[in-house]
């Protein structure tokens, strides 16, 4: 009994990070000021990063952001309308989701532009170009694009979740990190599905093989949404 007690506060929890909730099991954090009643937005609370995590944060924004620029281009690109669902029903919202938690951190947007192809970080910048570039030669190579972006936000929010268990460890931000990572299993899932339907074996690009097998013999999650 007391373990279905403490599951359902942790399930409370990293429901509440995916959903931007805040309050489990009635012991909320103390603090002043409370005045204003906005019953549909709690805000995200989270206590201050590292600047790791920081660095992090902010890169993560922007990685969210070339992965939906990557497909928008895309897509305009070769009308295959996967690319304009993941950007527009996931990774327009993971980059939202990102930038609660720079809002709640104090921390700045390094988004300036929402404009297409247009970033703060000059490595994500060439990226994007380089990525656009492959992907423009031909339809086939742009899906592997699109299983090459997912293999690299797997690996960085792998790491994300690492540095912020070593350094604050807070749910809020790890249980982001999942829920990103989450969708970007689901996505790499799709776009090596579709390699795959041409009769093509999918060459892991980044990741060891093992865990692309993995990932892509399992089937699609549910994010938390
Ligand atoms: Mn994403
Ligand atoms: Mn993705």
């Amino acid at each position: 009994m007391q373990v279905k007690m403490v599951s359902a506060t942790v399930r409370c929890l990293m429901m509440s990070a995916v959903l931007g909730l805040v309050g489990c099991g009635g012991d909320t954090a103390g603090g002043g000021g409370g005045g204003g009643s906005n019953a549909a937005a709690v805000p995200v609370v989270l206590q201050p990063l590292t600047l790791a995590e920081a660095d992090t944060l902010s890169f993560v924004r922007e990685e969210e952001k070339m992965a939906r620029d990557v497909y928008l281009t895309l897509y305009d690109q070769w009308a295959n309308a996967t690319f304009q669902t993941i950007a527009t029903r996931s990774e327009q919202k993971h980059m939202d989701k990102v930038k609660l938690l720079l809002d709640a951190a104090g921390l700045p947007d390094p988004v300036l532009s929402d404009a297409v192809g247009v970033f703060s970080n000059s490595a994500i910048a060439d990226l994007y170009l380089q990525l656009v570039a492959r992907g423009s030669t031909s339809s086939t190579e742009a899906l592997a694009v699109g299983a090459y972006i997912e293999e690299y936000d797997i690996e960085d929010l792998q790491q994300a979740i690492t540095e912020a268990v070593a350094g604050t460890n807070q749910v809020v931000l790890i249980a982001a990190y999942d829920n990103l990572m989450c969708g970007s299993r689901n996505h790499l899932r799709s776009f090596v599905g579709q390699i795959e339907a041409n009769g093509v074996t999918y060459q892991a690009q980044l990741l060891p093989q093992a865990t692309v097998d993995w990932i892509v013999d399992s089937p699609q999650e549910r994010c938390g949404q």
